[in-house]
């Protein structure tokens, strides 16, 4: 046992999916005992059900169960009319899936740069909209639990015919000036991915949309495009989301997420109040949007990164990147030579290189709050 100081204290974690095992698992082994019990795993009730909450959760008349967030934006793409060779305009910070799923649906990517917030900047999406009249998709994604402006994604929407998509992967229940995320879109897609928002045990996602044919083809493209057994119209995917998950979803988790949305705001009030006067940046929110908080993103000085993140690791505290690489300059896009950057990318790679997350779960207590508090401010840059 180590006795004194900082060691002895359990670290804090960036993400503590045993606290949320404890808080559930007494509901969650019933949901899934009732699985179990039924003899009826892959789309049945369960998944019915939880479709069904979480689209009035959300408020948008269809939600489809899929495997994970990838298979989601695909499936949203293809659903809405995507086509090989098809312009994606999309953002060159986010997870790599977003453009993953562009490019496994035939898709090219166009990237251009991200806003002060580190989300896609609109103003410069509208421009190159206006210029290629070619470029038919918009993929934005709502990074860190922010909103977007919605109001302007709508603007897009009417005045270029462009079809959106919305990666509302990290950011389930943030608003726009008051108006729900995903909401906007020809659809929305979401990742179930543990360590989101609504954080599944295992893999899953879901596409939302109003438009009852994109959802009729979305459910059939999760279903290796059949449209009744035996019967393929499409090429479609096996991405189903597993009764298990969609019980315990629908059962457990989705009832918790206002709640625990809640506490992720409540830390980033006391983050944001707490960490200023420093050598940490906190990265801004953008106008209007009220977030959900999946992470909290800091900038450290430029090259000073690897230096923050081990003092943050030797005060106990956890930390991520989101993310070290800009999509663009990942190799598996440079080798083939796939998609179009337009302009300079210079906002989005000095959020690359500076980002540092800290940890934001609803489970973390208030004293290790002021220990995450403690532990920036004291660095001494
Ligand atoms: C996690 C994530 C995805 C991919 O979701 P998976 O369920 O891991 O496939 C896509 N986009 C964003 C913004 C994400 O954060």
């Amino acid at each position: 046992m180590r006795e004194k100081g900082v060691e002895a204290r359990r670290a804090v974690l960036l993400n503590d999916f045993v606290a949320q095992w404890r808080a559930v698992s007494p509901e969650a082994l019933e949901a899934m005992d009732r699985v179990g019990g039924s003899g009826w795993y892959i789309l049945g009730r369960e998944v019915e059900r939880f479709e069904s909450a979480l689209s009035s959760t959300w408020g948008i008349e269809h939600a489809i169960g899929v495997g994970n967030g990838l298979d989601a934006i695909e499936i949203a793409l293809r659903a809405s009319g995507l086509h090989a060779g098809d312009k994606v305009l999309t953002t060159p910070l986010s997870a790599f899936a977003t453009t993953l799923a562009v490019v496994r649906c035939g898709g090219v990517p166009v990237f251009v740069d991200t806003d002060r917030s580190g989300l896609l900047d609109l103003g410069l999406a509208r421009a190159v909209l206006s210029r290629d009249r070619g470029i038919r998709f918009l993929l934005p994604v709502h990074l860190y639990g922010h909103a977007l402006d919605l109001q302007t994604l709508r603007e897009l929407r009417n005045e270029h015919g462009t079809v959106v998509i919305e990666d509302c992967a990290q950011a389930i229940g943030a608003r726009s000036h008051g108006c729900a995320v995903g909401t906007v879109g020809a659809a929305a897609a979401v990742s179930f991915y543990p360590t989101k928002n609504l954080g599944a045990l295992g893999d899953g996602g879901a596409v939302l949309t109003p438009d009852p044919q994109l959802a009729g083809r979305a459910r059939t493209l999760r279903h290796y495009g059949q449209s009744s057994t035996y019967v393929h119209d499409e090429l479609g995917l096996n991405s189903r989301l597993d009764e298990l998950h969609a019980a315990v979803l629908g059962d457990v988790l989705l009832p918790r997420l206002a709640s625990w949305t809640a506490r992720r705001a409540e830390i980033a009030r006391r983050y944001r109040e707490g960490i200023g006067g420093c050598h940490v940046e906190v990265l801004p929110v953008p106008e209007g949007s009220d977030s959900v908080w999946h992470l909290f993103p800091v900038l450290a000085p430029q090259g000073r990164r690897d230096a923050l993140r081990s003092h943050l690791r030797d005060e106990g505290v956890g930390s991520g990147v989101h993310y070290p690489t800009l999509i663009p300059d990942q190799e598996a896009l440079r080798r083939e030579g796939i998609g179009e950057i337009h302009g300079e990318l210079d906002r989005a790679r000095s959020i690359a290189d500076r980002e540092v997350s800290l940890p934001i779960h609803p489970f973390l207590t208030d004293e290790e709050v002021e220990r995450v508090i403690g532990a920036v401010v004291s660095w001494k840059g």
